[in-house]
Formats: C-alpha cells, structure tokens, sequence
C-alpha cells in the first residue's frame, strides 16, 4: 500500500528540512546569545584601547615637542649673569622650574646656596649633588618591549618594510631618533609583547636576571569577555628600572629628560649639554607639564566612557566634575604612557557600567525573539505542508480506489444482465418462475447500475453546484412505505427479516420526491451492503416535534466511533477489511447530505445498541422552520 511507503518517507522530510535546520538554528542562537555580552564588551574594549592608544601618542608627541622647546630655549649667558638669564628663562616658559647649570666636570654653578634658596631648590640640591658626582645612581626605567625587542621579534617573520629601507637607512639619525625602521619594528615588538603571554613572561625573567626592577602598574584592569577565567590580565608594568648614574644617562645623546622618583613623587629633569661639555637644565614644573598634557586630551567625558590620565599616585589629573566617587585604581582599559613619565597611565571608565551587560541583554531579547518566531514559524509551516500533503495524498488514493470501485461496479450488475439476457433470448429456460425470477434480478441490477450512475452523475452536478430540485408537498410516510415495499422481496430473498413502522398516519414536508428516494435507496442499499451474518434492517418513521425523523437500522457490520465524523467526506470508505470485501463508490453517503441539508434537514449517524447502525434523517415538517 503507497500509504505505508509514503509515510515514512515523509517523517524523513520532515527531520531533515523542518526538525534538523530548527535544531542547529537554535543552538547556534543560544551560542550566539551567550557569547553577546563577551563580544559587545570585547569589542568596547577595543574601541576604547584605540582611542586611548591614539591620546597616548598625543602626550607622547607632546612630551617631544615639550623636550624640543626647552632644548631651543636653554641657553647659558655668555656675560655669566645666570640670575637674571636663568629667572627670564623662568618667566618665559612655565615647564621650567628650577633651572640648573652644571660645569663640565659637573660641578654645580647654579643655583648658589648663597643665593637664599627656597625650600624646593634646597631640596633638590640635596639629592641632585650626589646624583650629579655620579655617588649615586637612579632607577631609570626603561620600556621592556623595546628594550628586548630582538628577543621578542626573534621568531617572528621578517617585515616587508624592514628589507625595503635595510639597503637605504641607517637605525638612527644624526639627532639620536629612531629611524621608520626601528620604529615599525619597535611597533611590532610591543603589540607582540601586549599580546603574546608567554613572550611576556619570558621577556621579565630575562630582565630579571639583569638585575633590573620590575614596576607594577598602579592601576587593576579587571579581566573581562572571552578573558573571564583568567583572574586578571597582567599587572606587571611594562617598563623595569635600571640603576644608571649620571655620566651613563648623558653618554649617548646631546640632551634628555631623566624622570626620577624621590619618595613616590615623580619630578622630570630636563638637561642639555653645550658646546664645551656644560650642562644646563631645569627640573619642569610639574604644573606646567600637567597643564600641556591636559591641552592635549581629547574630551575627557562622552556619553559611553571617561578618559584621563592618572598620576604615579592614581590620582586622576582631570575628573568631570560630579563624578560619584570612583575606584580610580579599577579603570575598564589602561595603557601606560612613556618611560618619562614611569607610573602615569591613560585611563578609561565607563559612564555607565552596565552599558555592556544591558546592550547585551537587549540584543539577547531580541535574539530569543526572533528565535521562538522562527521556530514556530517553521514548525507550523512544516506541519502545516505535511498536513496538506497527506490529505492530498489521501484524496489521491481515494479517488483510485473510487475508479477502481466505480468500474468493478459497473461491471458486476452489466455482466448478470447481460447472462440472464442470453439465457432468456436462447430460451433455455422452460420454468416461469425461474424466468420471472430473472427478469427480477436482472431489473434490480439495472436499479443498481441506475443508482450508481445517478450517484456519479449527482456528485458531479452537486459539485457545480448545479443540481435543481423539484420541491412540493409530500407525505413521508407513504413514500417510504412505497420504497421498503420496492425492496421487500429482494431483500427478504438475500436473506433479510425486514420491518417498516410509523407512529402517525402521515408526515407532510415540502421536498423534491426523487431525492428523498434517492437518498432512502442510498441508505438501505448500504444497510444491505454493509451487513453479515445478523440480517436485519428495518425503517421507522417518527414526528419529533417540528420534524420528521426517518431511522433505517441494521444489525450489520457497524462503524467505529473514530470513523463516524469521516463516513460523511466525499470518496471516504472506512478502511477494514470487511468492508474492503464489498465494493462502493464512497459518494452514497456524501450526495445523502448534500440532498438532506439543500432540504434544510440534516443525516446523523449514530451506532445501534447491541450492534449495528443507525442512520436517522431530519426534515423539517411542512410549515415549519428549521
Ligand atoms: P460506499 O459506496 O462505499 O458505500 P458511502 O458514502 O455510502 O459509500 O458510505 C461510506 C462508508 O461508510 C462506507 O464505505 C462504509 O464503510 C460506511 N458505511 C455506510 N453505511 C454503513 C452501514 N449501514 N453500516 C456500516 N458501515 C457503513
């Protein structure tokens, strides 16, 4: 049977193009939705890195441009009158602080301590005298990704740019800068250093065994996104201190800045030699320097984040203001800023914390949205196809199951006619009982075969729509009577105890005579049909307040209760085997309610105690509504 083939093959259909696709759709969502909040604050993060990676590179530039003023502006007066030189130089630039002049054996000319020093200059000479005489030395820090940049870059690929200016460049210019090359590949070491764990981790053992210092940062960047298992990223600073005298830090350069931490503080001092190896300078001002940087940073507040800079106290040098008080320490992404200024990180916060976890839960909601719509839109689509599917597939069977019966029908009734004819044509039959007996079958089958047809031919027309009925008054009573009395004698000869009852003397309703008897015959040709070993069928007619009722009984095969609602479809036949044995068209019991409702009536089906069925139709009697 197709049915049985067909119907796995479908549930295959339906795993593979509905259930399978719903199911890797939603994983994937859920693993997308997941992942949401890592990605948004990942990609915040990397916004916020750039911007605060490109305002590092403005104070940087700034600082060289600070470092190229002072350069142009120091100058050590010929006429020896450093008092008055050294206050104008004071007056003009307010980077410098306390300037200084040292001789080339480095002996300190200015300032005099008969001068009536302040405390500051005092105090600076306290520490500078020594550190000048090279007695001491001072932790100057120096940034370990360039430092260390042949390690780092060692098993890295060579740079295209590197071979090009190889030929050409030299490292460094006249001025003591780096050149494109050095600089391209300090670059790379230093976003390989930020990048690369195990490089790093290297990279501060080696340094380490030099005997250099490592800083930590001041600053906590808690881990976040996809990083959320490592406790933190690295706090260690990325530049180490090396005990350097003066003598060493002034080798190799014509001028500098020396940063130097006394006591947690950071004071920058500028120096630049001149030509019979004097050294003039100045310890910059702190405000001053704080007062260039600042001009220099892009707006400090927008709507997303608060970018600043904090001091080798993680003091902020600007806050907006309002600003509830915050974990300065904790921003959401640092980088530290030059090894001028050891301690001093560029920092952002965002304004508001949450803004990673509630765009994500936004775009999550939506997610799930578009989701749960999806499925339901795809499973109800696919149900909805495969119901349609099967009750095409149905009707397709019905309707070769229907032209397989129509023809076996026609045949059955066509093939004893035609016998019979033979045999009274060649007269081979003397009895007259036995002849008059074949006229009768012979015109019963011809009802048949009329009753077939006329039930194709009425579907048909029912189906156009077309079908006229010819309604007058009529008695219900004696028509049926009329009809079990056609019936009678062949039933009883097949073998049926048949009954006719009615418990009024007449029914009047207003219909099409014809049609009635059509729909009569219908029903007790299948009460015939449809019956086995308990031959009975009987009519009774009923008045039930406004209506009449006919009821035709049987005894015979029944129909299951799940069926019932079906028996009434067009080509519909209960599909057992007994009632596979006997052959119909499926249209007997549509055309019946088609007639009976155009008559404002209605068929009901209803099973029979103790076996069989039932079928019992409604009229409305004459005068009466519905
Ligand atoms: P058919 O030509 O197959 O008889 P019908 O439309 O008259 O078509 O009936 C539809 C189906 O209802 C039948 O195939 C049969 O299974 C069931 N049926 C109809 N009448 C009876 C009955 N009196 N007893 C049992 N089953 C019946």
């Amino acid at each position: 049977m197709p049915k049985f083939r067909l119907k796995p093959k479908l549930g295959m259909l339906f795993i593979v193009a509905v259930v399978i696709p719903s199911v890797i759709l939603s994983l994937m969502a859920i693993r997308a939705v997941s992942r949401e909040e890592a990605y948004i604050e990942k990609r915040l993060e990397e916004t916020l890195l750039a911007e605060i990676d490109h305002a590092v590179s403005l104070v940087n530039t700034e600082l060289r441009e600070i470092q190229g003023e002072l350069v142009n502006t120091a100058s050590i007066p010929e006429d020896g009158d450093y008092a008055r030189s050294f206050l104008a130089w004071k007056e003009a630039s307010s980077l410098v602080g306390i300037p200084y002049l040292l001789s080339p054996t480095h002996k300190i000319l200015w300032p005099k301590f008969d001068q009536g020093l302040t405390n500051e200059e005092l105090c600076f000479l306290g520490w500078a005298r020594d550190f000048f005489h090279d007695r001491t030395s001072i932790p100057i820090p120096l940034n370990i990704a360039l430092a260390y940049k042949d390690e780092i870059m060692k098993e890295s690929p060579r740079p295209q740019l590197q071979e090009r200016e190889e030929s050409g460049q030299r490292d460094t210019d006249k001025t003591g800068s780096y050149s494109y090359k050095d600089q391209y590949r300090a670059q790379q070491a230093l976003s390989r250093f930020r990048q690369d764990e195990p490089v790093r981790r290297e990279v501060y053992e080696q340094a380490e065994k030099k005997g250099q210092r490592l800083l930590s940062r001041i600053v906590e960047i808690p881990a976040k996104g996809f990083t959320k298992q490592k406790e933190s990223q690295g706090q260690k600073s990325m530049f180490v201190l090396e005990p350097l005298r003066f003598s060493q830090i002034i080798a190799e350069a014509e001028s500098g800045i020396i940063p130097n931490l006394i006591e947690e503080r950071l004071r920058l001092i500028f120096w630049k030699k001149d030509k019979a190896g004097r050294i003039v300078g100045c310890v910059i001002s702190q405000e001053g320097l704080i007062e260039r940087i600042l001009g220099v940073l892009p707006d400090i507040y927008s709507p997303v984040r608060i970018l600043t800079i904090l001091d080798e106290r993680a003091r902020p040098l600007i806050a907006p203001l309002g600003d509830p008080g915050r974990n300065w320490r904790r921003p959401f992404v640092a980088r530290e800023i030059s090894e001028i200024l050891p301690h001093w990180e560029m920092v952002a916060y965002l304004t508001d914390p949450n803004v990673a976890s509630s765009k994500a839960h936004m775009a999550a909601l939506i997610m799930w949205m578009l989701v749960i719509i999806l499925i339901i839109s795809i499973t109800t689509g696919g149900v909805l196809i495969l119901k349609s599917l099967y009750s095409e597939m149905a009707l397709a069977k019905q309707k070769t199951t229907f032209v397989a019966n129509v023809s076996h029908e026609l045949k059955t009734p066509l093939t004893s006619i035609r016998l019979f004819t033979e045999m009274l044509k060649e007269r081979c039959q003397p009895d007259e009982a036995k002849r008059k007996k074949y006229l009768d079958i012979m015109l019963s089958e011809t009802e048949r075969l009329t009753r077939l047809i006329n039930n194709v031919l009425d579907f048909s027309r029912m189906e156009q729509g077309k079908r006229d009925y010819n309604m007058r008054e009529l008695d219900l009573i004696s028509l049926c009577k009329n009809i079990f009395e056609g019936q009678r004698v062949r039933l009883e000869h097949n073998g049926f105890e048949v009954s006719f009852r009615a418990d009024t003397e007449c029914l009047i309703v207003q219909a099409d005579e014809e049609a009635i008897k059509q729909v009569a015959l219908n029903l007790l040709a299948n009460a015939e049909k449809y019956s086995d070993k308990r031959r009975e069928i009987s009519i009774e007619l009923v008045q039930s307040q406004n209506s009449a009722l006919i009821n035709i009984k049987d005894r015979g095969i029944g129909i299951p209760s799940r069926e019932a609602e079906n028996i009434f479809k067009e080509f519909y036949r209960v599909d057992d085997t007994l009632t596979s044995r006997v052959r119909g068209s499926g249209l007997g019991l549509t055309i019946a309610q088609r007639i009976i409702q155009d008559h404002h009536g209605e068929i009901l089906y209803l099973p029979r105690e103790g076996g069989g069925s039932i079928f019992q139709i409604r009229l409305p009697l004459k005068g009466e509504r519905p």
